[in-house]
């Protein structure tokens, strides 16, 4: 007989986690998200550095006791969704420099071995400049599920196409020679699909691709490269706000960047939703369900997350028009959204981290 608690979920889980493990990178792409994603002076590379493996037990501490979730796209003849391993994506940046790899990327994995065990899967996004025979070895003696190259387009590759096609070449046999099986999962995909691992993907900003529009944030803002209209809603694709407070079923992605700073979205909102180097994410999670302005993200639907503090749709609209920096006109839904998260979202935001604080300290009593 099917029993109700099969088909709902107990628990906080999620399908994924975008943890951002350090700002340091080897390059300064003019198209990048986020200006912090560069190279650093050697000094103040080594403090970032120690600072983010210093913080990164207890980011990694208050990620949820168990990472599955119901796969709703799999619905069985008993009508029982079936119970899956989520998955970490470890990013930066460029996590295979070698002191990153050192310094944090192995410590991560080891923490999140020693937390998960086989439970949950670990996929690790690279450039792919820096990845040989060795560092695959080492990636897979350490449970990678996946690696996941990033760099395969006109951005990263601005010389020449053939460059990115080389390396695409070059990592495939390496992929190859390794056991390491072409994934089926397009990496903008939200459908799973039943891989053991270890798998690899190879993606770009590509104009075909989901995020080949770019983002508006970062050095692509300020170099006035974002293409994105209106209607290239970010919030309702893979890696947006869409499905962030689903717990435990298909679609429940947040990302995390190296200081804990939690956020519903990849692009990360204005303001951060809450400090994993303080707090259980599932306690913040939680604390969001049911509230207007995040529901509304959640449903990938940045139109009305104003409308609880009088901002209607039309009202949001009006604050999705600005200028770049190079001057020209832009409408798109995450300026609107950074524009309620500093005006109303940031307080809402604090008034709930209080109330958790509270009820901590009244629990603890
Ligand atoms: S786009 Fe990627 S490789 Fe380029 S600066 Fe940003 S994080 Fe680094
Ligand atoms: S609208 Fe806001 S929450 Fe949605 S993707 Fe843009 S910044 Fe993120």
């Amino acid at each position: 007989m099917l029993h109700k608690r099969q088909l709902v979920v107990v628990g906080t889980m999620l399908e994924s986690i975008y943890y951002v493990i350090t700002w340091a990178c080897d390059r300064a792409c003019a198209h990048c998200y986020d200006d912090r994603f560069r190279p650093y002076p050697s000094d103040d590379r080594s403090r970032m550095l120690a600072k983010q493996a210093e913080q990164m037990p207890k980011i990694v501490g208050h990620f949820p006791d168990r990472l599955t979730f119901r796969d709703l796209c799999d619905q069985q003849a008993d009508g029982i969704f079936p119970e899956k391993p989520g998955r970490v994506i470890l990013s930066g940046g460029e996590v295979l420099l070698p002191d990153v790899r050192e310094k944090l990327l192995y410590p991560c994995l080891t923490l999140l071995r020693d937390k998960y065990g086989k439970t949950a899967r670990t996929a690790v996004q690279t450039g792919g400049d820096l990845l040989d025979e060795r560092v695959l070895d080492e990636l897979l003696t350490r449970g990678i599920w996946m690696v996941s190259v990033s760099s395969i387009d006109a951005f990263h590759h601005a010389e020449s196409d053939e460059r990115g096609e080389r390396l695409r070449g070059r990592l495939t046999r390496l992929f190859e020679k390794a056991g390491v099986e072409p994934s089926g999962i397009a990496a903008e995909c939200r459908e799973l699909v039943e891989e053991a691992g270890p798998v690899y993907n190879f993606f770009g900003a590509t104009p075909d691709a989901w995020i080949g529009k770019l983002w508006p944030s970062g050095r692509a803002w300020q170099n006035g490269l974002s293409t994105a209209k209106y209607m290239d809603n970010f919030c309702n694709a893979w890696s947006g706000g869409l499905g962030f407070l689903g717990l435990g079923r298909t679609g429940c992605e947040v990302a995390v960047d190296p200081e804990g700073k939690l956020y519903p979205c990849c692009r990360k909102t204005a303001v951060p939703y809450g400090d994993l180097t303080q707090e259980r994410l599932a306690d913040i999670l939680e604390s969001l369900v049911g509230k207007a302005p995040f529901e509304a993200i959640a449903c990938g639907a940045p139109e009305r997350m104003g409308i609880s503090f009088g901002v209607s749709p039309a009202d949001f609209r009006e604050r999705c028009i600005t200028r770049t920096p190079k001057g020209a006109l832009f409408v798109n839904p995450c300026i609107g959204c950074d524009d309620i998260h500093r005006e109303f979202i940031g307080d809402v935001l604090g008034r709930i981290s209080r109330e958790r604080a509270k009820k901590n300290r009244d629990g603890k009593q």
